[in-house]
């Protein structure tokens, strides 16, 4: 479903993702690790068609997203991107943050619209919020309205750029939960990670970035369990 393809990207005259590549089956959850500066980022954004690249190609369900000819727009209602900061609109109500994309983009009438926003509030265990303003609610439940917000686009794929990073640890538990049964729902997921155990049990697969490369990659919890390489054993050493 997402086929990364030998691609490299720099900012000027910084290198940031060298010879890069990744498949991702319908259905695979991944798990991204790897040290501040190693590129998780960066590749998310480029997979997402926010950055361009300078080499190799991607493509989402075939379609190419370094292609100048791809509609952009279309592609990223395929690929769902959530942050570490949630950019809830705080002057818009929950139903209305989650509604505003799929009735500017797809045209939903606003009945559809708010049934809409009811199941996926009802999939992040938020039902009773629809009303709700961001303000109104913690940290946890923002970021669970955020995955909400995307969900309602129904796409493809989900990218989640550390995710909980922001929240308490008595908060991040909550958003794991939903991040966990929208993998067992079968979303294709790419999610940039610190909880390595969260890593070990959904990841189908794990990927260790460093320095811009792919380093290391297998099954999460093999790998993360018995890591090959040096830096990955440093790396873990470092998190855990
Ligand atoms: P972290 O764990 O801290 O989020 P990361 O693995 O996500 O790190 P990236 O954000 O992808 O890392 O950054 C990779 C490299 O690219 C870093 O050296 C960073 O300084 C650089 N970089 C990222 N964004 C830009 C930008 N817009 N302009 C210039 N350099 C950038
Ligand atoms: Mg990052």
């Amino acid at each position: 479903l997402v086929e990364v393809q030998r691609i490299s990207k720099s900012y000027g005259a910084l290198q940031v993702l060298t010879d890069v590549s990744l498949d991702v089956a319908k259905g695979e959850v991944v798990a991204l690790i790897g040290r501040s500066g190693s590129g998780k980022s960066t590749l998310l954004r480029c997979i997402n068609g926010l950055e361009p690249i300078q080499a190799g190609a991607i493509r989402i369900d075939g379609v190419q997203v370094n292609d100048p000819t791809t509609n952009l727009r279309k592609l990223r209602q395929e690929v769902g991107i959530v942050f570490q900061s949630f950019n809830l609109f705080p002057h818009l109500s929950v139903s209305d943050n989650i509604t505003l994309a799929p009735r500017v983009v797809k045209n939903q009438p606003p009945e559809a619209a708010r049934e809409l926003a009811r199941e996926v509030l009802r999939r992040v265990g938020l039902e009773d919020k629809l009303d709700a303003f961001p303000a109104q609610l913690s940290g946890g439940q923002q970021q669970r309205v955020a995955i909400a917000r995307s969900l309602a686009m129904r796409p493809k794929v989900m990218l989640f750029d550390e995710v909980t990073s922001a929240l308490d640890p008595e908060l991040t538990g909550e958003v794991l939960k939903v991040l966990e049964s929208v993998a067992r729902e079968g979303m294709t997921m790419i999610l940039v990670t610190h909880e390595m155990g969260f890593a070990r049990r959904f990841g189908s697969r794990a990927v260790f970035m460093h320095e811009g490369r792919i380093h290391e990659e297998g099954r999460a919890a093999a790998m993360l369990a018995e890591p090959k390489t040096l830096e990955l054993q440093t790396f873990l050493n470092a998190v855990l």
